[in-house]
Protein backbone atom coordinates (compact mmCIF):
# COMPACT_ATOMS: atom_id res chain seq x y z
CA UNK A 1 0.00 0.00 0.00
CA UNK A 2 1.15 3.06 -1.10
CA UNK A 3 -0.80 5.48 0.98
CA UNK A 4 -0.56 5.97 4.76
CA UNK A 5 -3.14 7.04 7.14
CA UNK A 6 -2.21 9.03 10.29
CA UNK A 7 -4.14 10.34 13.23
CA UNK A 8 -6.72 8.06 13.29
CA UNK A 9 -9.82 9.02 15.22
CA UNK A 10 -12.61 7.23 16.36
CA UNK A 11 -15.92 9.40 16.70
CA UNK A 12 -20.14 8.99 16.42
CA UNK A 13 -20.86 12.38 15.51
CA UNK A 14 -24.40 12.23 14.12
CA UNK A 15 -24.66 14.30 11.17
CA UNK A 16 -27.89 13.58 9.71
CA UNK A 17 -31.40 12.09 10.62
CA UNK A 18 -34.49 12.32 8.82
CA UNK A 19 -35.48 13.45 5.59
CA UNK A 20 -33.98 16.24 2.97
CA UNK A 21 -30.68 14.37 2.68
CA UNK A 22 -29.37 16.35 -0.15
CA UNK A 23 -29.56 19.29 2.12
CA UNK A 24 -26.71 17.71 4.81
CA UNK A 25 -23.36 18.73 4.97
CA UNK A 26 -20.27 17.34 6.46
CA UNK A 27 -17.85 20.13 7.70
CA UNK A 28 -14.16 18.92 9.46
CA UNK A 29 -11.64 21.49 10.77
CA UNK A 30 -8.26 20.71 9.35
CA UNK A 31 -6.43 19.98 12.23
CA UNK A 32 -2.71 21.31 10.41
CA UNK A 33 -4.25 24.92 9.36
CA UNK A 34 -7.24 25.23 11.36
CA UNK A 35 -9.46 25.53 7.88
CA UNK A 36 -13.04 24.69 8.11
CA UNK A 37 -13.79 21.93 5.37
CA UNK A 38 -17.49 21.07 3.81
CA UNK A 39 -18.84 19.34 1.73
CA UNK A 40 -22.11 18.05 0.78
CA UNK A 41 -23.09 14.57 2.70
CA UNK A 42 -24.54 13.09 -0.68
CA UNK A 43 -22.14 14.60 -3.30
CA UNK A 44 -19.04 13.99 -1.16
CA UNK A 45 -20.51 10.53 -0.14
CA UNK A 46 -20.54 9.59 -4.28
CA UNK A 47 -16.90 11.40 -5.37
CA UNK A 48 -15.82 9.16 -2.38
CA UNK A 49 -16.93 6.05 -3.66
CA UNK A 50 -15.82 6.92 -6.87
CA UNK A 51 -12.33 7.54 -5.65
CA UNK A 52 -12.62 4.45 -3.40
CA UNK A 53 -13.60 2.06 -6.32
CA UNK A 54 -11.31 3.28 -8.64
CA UNK A 55 -7.83 2.29 -5.56
CA UNK A 56 -5.77 -1.05 -6.59
CA UNK A 57 -7.13 -4.16 -4.59
CA UNK A 58 -4.58 -3.76 -2.17
CA UNK A 59 -5.46 -0.33 -1.48
CA UNK A 60 -9.13 -0.67 -0.67
CA UNK A 61 -7.94 -3.50 1.45
CA UNK A 62 -5.25 -1.25 3.62
CA UNK A 63 -7.62 1.39 4.24
CA UNK A 64 -10.21 -0.76 5.85
CA UNK A 65 -7.64 -2.53 7.61
CA UNK A 66 -6.36 0.91 9.19
CA UNK A 67 -9.77 1.74 9.91
CA UNK A 68 -10.45 -1.50 11.73
CA UNK A 69 -13.00 -2.45 9.30
CA UNK A 70 -13.63 -5.43 7.00
CA UNK A 71 -13.63 -4.97 3.52
CA UNK A 72 -16.77 -7.21 1.84
CA UNK A 73 -17.83 -7.50 -1.40
CA UNK A 74 -21.29 -7.17 -3.21
CA UNK A 75 -20.83 -8.80 -6.27
CA UNK A 76 -17.42 -6.68 -7.50
CA UNK A 77 -18.42 -3.78 -5.50
CA UNK A 78 -16.09 -3.34 -2.90
CA UNK A 79 -17.94 -2.57 0.56
CA UNK A 80 -16.95 -1.08 3.43
CA UNK A 81 -18.38 -2.82 7.02
CA UNK A 82 -18.45 -1.21 10.25
CA UNK A 83 -18.06 -3.47 13.61
CA UNK A 84 -22.07 -2.95 13.69
CA UNK A 85 -22.38 -4.54 10.02
CA UNK A 86 -23.56 -1.35 8.72
CA UNK A 87 -21.76 0.20 5.56
CA UNK A 88 -19.66 3.41 5.63
CA UNK A 89 -18.30 5.71 3.43
CA UNK A 90 -14.94 7.33 2.80
CA UNK A 91 -15.50 10.93 1.85
CA UNK A 92 -12.72 12.90 1.19
CA UNK A 93 -11.96 16.62 2.01
CA UNK A 94 -8.97 18.40 0.85
CA UNK A 95 -7.27 21.34 2.00
CA UNK A 96 -5.74 24.56 0.51
CA UNK A 97 -2.59 23.62 2.99
CA UNK A 98 -2.20 20.83 0.92
CA UNK A 99 -3.48 18.20 3.75
CA UNK A 100 -6.07 15.81 2.68
CA UNK A 101 -8.72 14.21 5.05
CA UNK A 102 -10.77 11.00 4.96
CA UNK A 103 -13.93 11.37 7.18
CA UNK A 104 -15.83 7.66 7.55
CA UNK A 105 -19.60 8.03 7.37
CA UNK A 106 -22.00 5.71 8.28
CA UNK A 107 -25.10 6.32 6.08
CA UNK A 108 -28.43 3.81 6.03
CA UNK A 109 -32.12 4.44 5.27
CA UNK A 110 -33.20 4.41 9.27
CA UNK A 111 -36.67 4.06 8.19
CA UNK A 112 -38.28 4.69 5.10
CA UNK A 113 -37.28 8.36 3.82
CA UNK A 114 -35.64 8.61 6.97
CA UNK A 115 -31.67 8.09 6.42
CA UNK A 116 -29.37 8.64 9.15
CA UNK A 117 -26.08 9.43 8.62
CA UNK A 118 -23.29 9.56 11.35
CA UNK A 119 -19.47 10.69 10.98
CA UNK A 120 -17.38 7.73 12.57
CA UNK A 121 -13.62 8.15 12.15
CA UNK A 122 -11.07 10.75 10.34
CA UNK A 123 -7.78 10.71 9.44
CA UNK A 124 -4.87 12.11 7.73
CA UNK A 125 -4.57 10.62 4.37
CA UNK A 126 -0.75 10.62 2.36
CA UNK A 127 -0.74 9.18 -0.37
CA UNK A 128 3.06 8.47 -1.47
CA UNK A 129 2.78 8.28 -5.22
CA UNK A 130 1.29 12.54 -5.32
ZN1 LIG B 1 -5.41 22.78 6.24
Amino acid sequence: MNSKVRDVSHLALPLHDGMHEDNACLSLTCCQCGAVLKTGLLAGIAQGKHWYHALPTTEQQGLVTAFGYQLSLLGNIPMVKLPSGRNAYFVLLDCACNERWLAVVEYYEYQPARYKATLVATARFENAAT
